[in-house]
Order: structure tokens, then C-alpha cells, then sequence
């Protein structure tokens, strides 16, 4: 599961403390994730409808709906 990393370290979130963006799909992969890795309760976002259109979820091609912060 580095890609998600990867992609938030080189995308336009760079700098942010947003660390992985997942669909309906992938939130719970993505929340096992930062736990493990960060060892912290995640805080879960909802998307609004812009950022949902213009961000992809860290582990598949859809639009992400949720972002995970440390
Ligand atoms: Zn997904």
C-alpha cells in the first residue's frame, strides 16, 4: 500500500498534513493504514463535492471521498 504515499508525497496535497484519500470502498483500508504507520486515531473528512471530483482515492482510479489526517 505505498502508493498511496506516494502519490500524496509528489501531488498537490505536498506540504499538507492530509496523508491518504480513500473512496466508500477503501476508507477502511485507508484508516488500518494510518494507524498502523502513525500509530494515531485517524480523523476522517468528508470530501466536499470539488475536492471529490479533483482527488483520487489512494488505492484504486475513483474519485476519493474521504480524507484521512493524522
Ligand atoms: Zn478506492
Amino acid at each position: 500500500m505505498e502508493n498511496g504515499y506516494a502519490i500524496i508525497k509528489h501531488g498537490k496535497w505536498k506540504g499538507r498534513i492530509k496523508m491518504e484519500f480513500a473512496c466508500d470502498e477503501h476508507i477502511e483500508v485507508a484508516m488500518d493504514v494510518v494507524v498502523d504507520e502513525y500509530e494515531a486515531a485517524p480523523i476522517i473528512e468528508k470530501l466536499n463535492e470539488a475536492d471529490q471530483l479533483s482527488t483520487t482515492c489512494s488505492y484504486c482510479k475513483k474519485p476519493a471521498v474521504y480524507s484521512i489526517t493524522k
